[in-house]
């Protein structure tokens, strides 16, 4: 499972997930909801908490928080160029997502657990592969002062 050689032949279940992340990309991210109001992401058929087949699409929060998080010094390959970078789990109002977590410029990443982050799809620095992005949400509500 963890060898990179499923680039060509992209399995359904990977091209959701890719129409997923376009969907995001263009500031439409959503998650699978049941009727219980369990969310998950595609390519989830089903509900992975109560097992309904009947999901819809609901639109994720704009600004999610973060439950946790972890900073990773020594990557692996497929992250070498990225290193040193954060991994977060955000609660984005339906579901969470677990993606990298990036601040402006060459600053070290330093999350915080509640911190409001916005998403985003961004490239890995080392092979370019599209990932979920989160970004630090204060740069746009706060005083501005950025130059
Ligand atoms: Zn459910």
């Amino acid at each position: 499972m963890s060898d990179a050689d499923a680039s060509e032949d992209a399995a359904p279940t990977d091209r959701e997930y890719a129409e997923w992340l376009d969907a995001l990309a263009d500031g439409g991210g959503f998650a699978l909801v049941c009727p219980d109001g369990h969310g998950s992401l595609p390519p989830r058929r089903v509900c992975p908490e109560c097992g309904s087949a009947d999901l819809s699409r609901g639109a994720l929060d704009e600004t999610g928080v973060v439950e946790t998080y972890s900073v990773v010094h020594v990557p692996s390959p497929r992250f070498a160029d990225d290193a040193p970078y954060a991994t977060a789990v955000v609660d984005f109002g339906p579901t969470r997502l677990t993606g990298v977590y990036r601040e402006g410029g060459d600053a070290a990443p330093d999350p915080a657990v509640g911190d409001r982050v916005t998403v985003d799809v961004g490239e890995r620095a080392t092979d370019g592969e599209r990932l979920v992005v989160f970004r630090p949400a204060d740069g746009e509500t706060g005083s501005g002062i950025e130059r």
